[in-house]
């Protein structure tokens, strides 16, 4: 089946108990165990759910991934990733990773003694560098927040099986649609299913997919032994949502690729980045592991006092921070997600004053290239 099928009919889609069309919202902490003597399937909905559990099934099958967990949020999905490893063990990973990860990499798994480096991971050569006795892991992002910088995935599955190290992608910004890390030769994925996956900006929530029963075991260790797991309601939302993710994103990505078109025509755009033009550095490699350019983009104004501007001018477009939701979403990384980087790191990344990301919605093109345009003047 295609992909589009498959969000629709994956094996999941209708309630064993009753036949309904739509997972029931399983609302119950326990369950009546009619035989003591022998355990039953569903005891305890910290350890397993039947609507969050149609929802790691789905999930793992949208990844082709053997199976699938849901947590509180995206940061708590990784966190569970990271939880894995022990005092010791090594992690390397991308510098221009999410914001959180960063967070808890570098002031939080660090008290427990998992040592974190941080490389450019476009530089293969940085990667292999910096791989030791001890480590255990490559965590990466590709595309990357928010310049959209692309890491050759195939590249790093290689010199991961060279090393014998688990590889982690944060497959957020493309979603199981546009990518699929496990084919690819990861390990685990990683979404904070808050973005497209839920579609509608009202849910926060994340999702793991692992290949092979060994790293299903550690994974569930954390997710039941931490508890960080994902409510009934909220599955609900995450199921719901992943019916439309492809008609939603093969529409916001059309919108993405007109709206880095005009931008990229505009005499008051620097630079616009996004891999469906033909001028980003990554675009080969991208289209060779990712079925899409995706609906994020970001750019940069030629002056630099007019990305500011442009954040209060701005009608049509929501000011906010987070991305994949149907209502378009405008964001000033310097001013929200990357405000706690200094400056002079910032700026090394190429996070400048200037840049603004774009997360396109559902709405018709045309609205929202009038609303930049006044906004632009
Ligand atoms: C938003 C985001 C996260 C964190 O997810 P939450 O659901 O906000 O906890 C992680 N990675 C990426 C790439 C994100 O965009």
């Amino acid at each position: 089946m295609k992909f589009g099928s498959k969000l629709i009919h994956n094996g999941n889609e209708i309630d064993k108990a009753t036949g309904a069309l739509s997972i029931p919202i399983y609302q119950t902490s326990t369950y009546h165990q009619a035989d003591i003597d022998n355990g039953q399937e569903y005891d305890y909905s910290r350890s397993v759910n039947p609507t969050r559990k149609a929802l790691e099934n789905t999930i793992a099958k949208l990844e082709n991934g053997d199976k699938g967990f849901a947590l509180a949020s995206g940061m708590a999905a990784i966190a569970s990733v990271l939880a894995i490893f022990s005092a010791k063990d090594h992690v390397i990973i991308c510098e221009d990773v999410y914001g959180g990860t960063y967070r808890i990499s570098s002031k939080f798994f660090n008290r427990f003694d998992v040592e974190i480096t941080f490389v450019n991971a476009a530089d293969l050569e940085e990667i292999t560098k910096n791989i030791k006795k001890n480590t255990k892991a490559l965590f990466l992002e590709s595309p990357s927040n928010p310049l959209l910088k692309i890491t050759d995935l195939q590249a790093c599955a290689d010199i991961a099986r060279e090393h014998n190290l688990l590889l982690i992608l944060d497959n957020t910004f493309m979603s199981p649609y546009l990518q699929r890390p496990l084919d690819l030769g990861f390990d685990i994925v990683v979404h904070s299913a808050t973005k497209f996956i839920g579609g509608h900006s009202d849910v926060v929530g994340g999702l793991i997919v692992v290949k092979g029963n060994e790293l299903a075991k550690r994974v569930y260790a954390v997710q039941n032994g931490f508890g960080a797991i994902l409510g009934p309601q909220d599955s609900w939302l995450l199921l719901r949502g992943l019916k439309t993710l492809k008609v939603r994103l093969d529409y916001q990505q059309r919108n993405a690729q007109k709206l880095a078109e005009w931008l990229d025509n505009h005499e008051k755009i620097e630079t616009v980045y996004y891999p469906g033009l033909p001028s980003h550095p990554g675009r080969d490699i991208h289209f060779r592991q990712a079925d899409g350019a995706g609906a994020v983009l970001s750019f940069k104004t030629k002056e630099t006092q007019m990305a500011a501007q442009f954040m209060k001018k701005v009608k049509l477009a929501a000011v906010a921070v987070s991305l994949g939701g149907v209502e378009t979403i405008v964001s000033y990384p310097v001013k929200m997600s990357h405000a706690a980087i200094p400056k002079e790191e910032r700026e090394r990344l190429g996070i400048t004053d200037n840049l603004i990301r774009v997360s396109l919605g559902l709405e018709d093109i045309e609205d929202l290239i009038e609303d930049f345009n006044n906004a632009l003047k």
